[in-house]
């Protein structure tokens, strides 16, 4: 079967769906790999390092994808708004098409590209099981939008993270505060305490209590109680509106006495909460700090603006997204693991054999046969 990784045209985009390192274990279970020329640009691989590893390149994009049997990419139709309909077309009935999607954002994409008869699969739908760890994009890319979220902060923080004892006299420490202690969160914590901050981190879902703690930071304690904070996946729950009123309201002291505030809340499906209203900011110190990762998602902070580092009332408060393209290398190397696990975990003797009973097939699958299979997919159609 033939495999296809087409070049990334969302703008910006850096990573690609494939690595060099990633081809062998394909091309052993009998699959075909052929990549478009300069794919690689990105991640500083060359179309050579590919032919290298047993890679095809091919220079023409809609020959690629019309001899595709499968595709793999990091943004597919719905997590690229104005993916070309040229793509689309070329692809013959029955392609497989593996990426993230998108598809509780955007459910009547995903039914177009089931009308297509393609076989869809979004990255973002894998299961957060044990099983499916190693195919895990989300927390792959969650962990270095952590990461790199709390170097922003720290490069445009007026002061120091480390405490210092110097002859010119002692710094005390940056105070970093967590807002959502899940992946993203938690390796924002990390990050901060190697820096040398004093980190406290919140979320809605108690659970993460003792994984902040055992990172070093403090997990803060409200006086209020989410109704079933988190569902069966582990995933938070989205609240009322006066949940949200009294968090915030409970969060403002802490967050005015922060230098630097991480915000990476999100409920799957869900416009991100709103923690930190515009009133709240503008009580922090002049020179503080807030990054929020949830700005394509809407924001955690009324005062983001998704895409662009602000300063308001004196307060730096940076949006950043697709912060995972900022390290492109690091960012391929691992999702192209997760989506080459994948793929293998549906391939027996060179071909694709999809197991509709298996959870992590099944759990993925948002298209197929000409219907939307997914169920949140088909409620958000619904809703839609
Ligand atoms: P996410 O990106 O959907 O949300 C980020 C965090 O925001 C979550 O921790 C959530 O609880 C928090 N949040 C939501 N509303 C909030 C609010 N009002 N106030 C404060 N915080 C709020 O979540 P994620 O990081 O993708 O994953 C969430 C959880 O899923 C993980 O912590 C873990 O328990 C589970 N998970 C399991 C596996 C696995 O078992 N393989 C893998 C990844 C994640």
């Amino acid at each position: 079967m033939l495999v296809a990784v087409p070049k990334e045209i969302y703008p910006g985009e850096k990573r690609v769906a494939l690595i060099p390192q990633s081809l062998p274990a394909l091309t052993k279970a009998g699959l075909e790999v052929v990549i478009e020329a300069g794919a690689g640009e990105g991640i500083n691989s060359k179309d050579a390092d590919f032919e290298a590893q047993g890679a095809r390149v091919e220079q023409d994009r809609h020959r690629l994808l019309s001899q595709a049997d499968i595709v793999l990419m990091v943004r597919g139709p719905g997590s690229d708004p104005d993916f070309p309909a040229a793509d689309l077309d070329a692809l013959k009935e029955g392609t497989t098409l593996i990426s993230f999607t998108e598809p509780l954002a955007q459910p009547e994409i995903m039914k177009k590209l089931a009308e297509r008869k393609l076989t869809v699969f979004s990255m973002e739908l894998m299961p957060r099981t044990t099983r499916a760890q190693s195919m895990d994009a989300l927390s792959s890319m969650a962990t270095i939008a952590g990461y790199k979220a709390v170097l922003a902060a720290a490069d445009a923080s007026p002061k120091l993270f480390p405490m210092f004892m110097t002859a010119a006299g002692t710094i005390t420490p940056s105070r970093v505060f967590i807002l959502g202690a899940g992946v993203a969160g938690l390796q924002a914590i990390a990050t901060a305490r190697r820096l040398g901050a004093v980190v406290e981190a919140f979320d809605i879902r108690p659970v993460v209590k003792e994984e902040v703690e055992s990172l070093g930071a403090k997990f803060v304690q409200l006086e209020m109680d989410a109704d079933e904070a988190q569902d069966s996946g582990g995933y938070a729950t989205a609240q009322s509106e006066d949940f949200y009123r009294r968090q915030q309201e409970l969060l403002a002291e802490r967050i005015k006495n922060s230098d630097v505030v991480i915000t990476t809340a999100a409920v799957p499906g869900k416009k991100s909460p709103v923690l930190i209203s515009e009133e709240v900011v503008a009580g922090m110190r002049p020179g503080s700090v807030i990054v929020d990762i949830a700005a394509d998602k809407g924001g955690n902070c009324a005062v983001t603006k998704p895409g662009e580092k602000i300063v308001h009332k004196g307060v730096i408060v940076i949006g950043p997204l697709n912060i995972p393209a900022e390290v492109p290398v690091h960012a391929s190397q691992m999702y192209a693991k997760n989506i080459s696990t994948f793929l293998l975990h549906m391939v027996k003797e060179g071909k694709l054999k999809l197991d509709l009973e298996d959870e992590i097939t099944k759990g993925a699958m948002v298209a197929h046969q000409g219907q939307v299979v997914h169920e949140a997919v088909l409620a958000a159609l619904k809703e839609a």
